[in-house]
């Protein structure tokens, strides 16, 4: 199903782009939540953690490795990785994201 993060791929709609491969793209959040937020996605459409498939787990991996470079390329020593599974957890957007989250000192909620 098409969403608004497929449409960032395609580059239908804009995004402060930080990082592009084969697989995966990484921009700014339009409404960041800390002095640094970025969100990686991987291109192939996959709606959330819930949705995964055991075989998605080299793709998770990487994506784990590959925030840790942009969160460091970004500048930051610390930061946060975040999932949101579901729309109580405050999921939006039907596209497994990751949060990197820093740039200040963030909040003990988790
Ligand atoms: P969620 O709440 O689904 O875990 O996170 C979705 C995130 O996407 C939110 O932090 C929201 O600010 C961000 N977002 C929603 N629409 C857009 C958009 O069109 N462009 C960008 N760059 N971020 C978006």
């Amino acid at each position: 199903m098409e969403d608004i993060f497929c449409k960032i791929v395609k580059r239908e709609i804009p995004a402060k782009i930080r990082y592009e491969d084969e697989e995966f793209i990484s921009f700014d959040d339009i409404n960041p939540k800390a002095k640094i937020h970025i969100l990686l996605i991987p291109k192939k459409h996959i709606p959330s953690v819930a949705a995964l498939e055991d075989d998605d787990a080299p793709l998770i991996a990487k994506m784990i490795i590959l925030a840790k470079k942009i969160a460091t390329e970004a500048g930051m020593e610390s930061y946060r990785l975040v999932f949101n599974s579901g729309k109580d957890s405050g999921q939006e957007v039907d596209h497994i994201h990751l949060h990197i989250l820093g740039g200040n000192r963030l909040g003990n909620m988790a």
